[in-house]
């Protein structure tokens, strides 16, 4: 901050603004960019070598809620805004079985139990905010009102959970369609937030991505940090972190990810655009045969793009071949095999559903380019050259440790994504002061860790 050593400081509050302003111009960034420009400078950093990027859960500043008391604490938050900024128009218009409703957080109100009585108070608590929003875009209201960000969500939360049904309104069931993941708001205070879930952990909150260097000449550098939503997938985020890198001149050759941010789509576009070779596990096919290792997977099909022809395993050549756009917008192709052919085949039961009513097998396969990366990556992750190689990605995890135990990555200590988001940009920061001091102080870098079990049972 360019202050003598001598001065008296500031208040702590004034971070709080320093921290507004940063978010208000979107230059949080510059925290992290400006840093890795001077180690770059100094030959500590270099394009165009090894990186790599895993990502971690950051739970919300928010409590988890239900979607009962997700409409009671929006309605209560919606309340006590308007009581704050609007006292006296709210007075003569609110109720005074509100004031039992809508008194102390969710974690202090005892839902009642049983299904029929807590739908019967969602249905209440939504006519108190359908009568709550009527007033509040009422001709004769205060058009500002309508702007504050607590009505705003209020009004949000009522369209995602309630629908009117013949002019009354009705607690959101599955059938009615409840907003997916991606759109549904989980909280009236951080209305960013998102559930997520990653195998057996579901949170409320974040997603931090960081992508470091690894190679052994220079310092692990934290060149890049993302924020998104829990819900987010990791492979939205790929491009992302190119694009970045690409703009500060700092793409690697040999990008290090796990599955999630890989699949044959990155692969090729990454080549493609960046010049960048993504390197990690490829996913198996979703599908019982690939998730089981039985029977005939997609990938023991010999494919003939000249001839737009495929072979199964038993020598049969298909008899349909076009391209198709699957549910998620995926284009590919569709093949098809004989139906002679698959009911007289002696491999059916390890190539067909036997569910299926016309016993023959088809196979979905990605573009051409698409295809022959995997196929090609594949091969390659059978050779011991990639096992050496992906080896370093492991470091990652230290990186995240070392941002959770160091400087509380974990927990957000903010509400709302860009100021969670400064939050890691910041942390990143700190992370590179401790390791280019331990890089100049030459402290050796510790090898990841590995249980004894592991040790003693790796190949020699
Ligand atoms: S079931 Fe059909 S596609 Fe599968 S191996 Fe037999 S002939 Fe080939």
């Amino acid at each position: 901050m360019s202050l003598p050593l001598d001065d008296t400081g500031f208040d702590h509050t004034v971070l709080s603004e320093f921290r507004g302003r940063l978010v208000d111009g979107e230059t949080a960034h510059v925290l992290l960019d400006r840093l890795v420009d001077r180690l770059r400078d100094r030959g500590l950093l270099r394009a165009r070598a090894r990186q790599r990027t895993d990502s971690t859960h950051v739970l919300a500043a928010v409590r988890a809620l239900s979607r009962l008391e997700l409409v009671r604490e929006t309605m209560r938050h919606a309340l006590d805004t308007l009581a704050e900024l609007a006292a006296e128009w709210l007075h003569p218009r609110a109720q005074s079985a509100w004031v039992a409703r809508y008194h102390g957080r969710s974690d202090e109100f005892r839902l009642p139990a049983g299904q029929e009585t807590r739908r019967t108070l969602a249905e209440a608590i939504g006519a108190d905010g359908s009568e709550l929003l009527a007033a509040v875009y009422a001709p004769d209201a205060p058009s500002w009102l309508r702007h504050i960000p607590a009505v705003q969500i209020l009004r949000r939360v009522w369209l995602q959970n309630y629908v009117t049904r013949s002019d009354e309104l009705r607690w959101r069931t599955d059938e009615d369609g409840i907003p997916k993941t991606a759109r549904f708001v989980s909280s009236p205070v951080d209305a960013d937030v998102r559930l997520g879930r990653k195998r057996a952990t579901a949170w409320v909150g974040y997603k931090g991505h960081s992508t470091e260097t690894c190679d052994d000449d220079t310092p692990n550098v934290i060149t890049h940090v993302a924020t998104t939503p829990a819900c987010i997938a990791d492979g939205a985020v790929t491009p992302w972190i190119h694009r970045d890198l690409d703009a500060q001149n700092l793409l690697p050759q040999i990008h290090l990810v796990d599955t999630g941010y890989l699949d044959s789509e990155l692969l090729v576009v990454s080549r493609r655009d960046y010049a960048v070779e993504l390197l990690g596990p490829t996913r198996r096919g979703r599908r019982w045969r690939e998730r089981a290792a039985k029977g005939f997977g997609v990938d023991q099909f010999a494919i003939d793009w000249e001839r737009r022809l495929a072979t199964c395993p038993e020598g049969h050549h298909s008899v349909e071949w076009r391209p198709r756009v699957d549910a998620r917008g995926n284009a590919g192709v569709y093949v098809r095999f004989s139906l002679a052919d698959c009911r007289a085949c002696p491999s059916r039961a390890a190539c067909v559903d036997s569910s299926a009513t016309y016993p023959r097998r088809s196979i979905a396969i990605r573009p051409r380019l698409e295809y022959e990366a995997l196929q090609e990556r594949r091969a390659f992750e059978e050779s011991s050259d990639y096992a050496v190689e992906f080896t370093r990605r492991a470091g990652i995890e230290s990186t995240i440790s070392q941002g959770v135990r160091r400087c509380g990555l974990r927990r957000s200590r903010y509400v709302g994504l860009p100021k969670t988001h400064l939050g890691h940009v910041a942390t990143a920061a700190a992370l590179n002061f401790v390791r280019m001091a331990e890089w100049l102080a030459e402290i050796p870098r510790a090898p990841t860790r590995r249980s004894r079990f592991t040790v003693l049972m790796a190949p020699s």
